[in-house]
């Protein structure tokens, strides 16, 4: 099961949690925004611990369609 995901850089207010949650998943740019750099890093738990931590729930986290069917 791969997972495709994304940080809405509009919501995303650069408190890092993502960052040490998943690591190695996200990192913060130089407008200090978070985006995706290996989305293979983390495993789902922390994938998905990420997505529900976020406070403004900028992190979206989708299974592969491809492997559900
Ligand atoms: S946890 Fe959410 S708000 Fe914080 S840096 Fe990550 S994506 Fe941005």
């Amino acid at each position: 099961m791969t997972f495709h995901v994304k940080v809405d850089e509009e919501l995303c207010i650069g408190s890092g949690n993502c960052v040490h949650l998943a690591k190695g998943v996200f990192e913060l740019n130089e407008d200090g925004l978070a985006v995706v750099v290996d989305e293979t890093a983390a495993s789902e738990e922390d994938l998905r611990l990420a997505e529900r931590t976020c406070p403004t729930g900028a992190i979206l986290v989708d299974g592969d369609a491809a492997d559900q069917a």
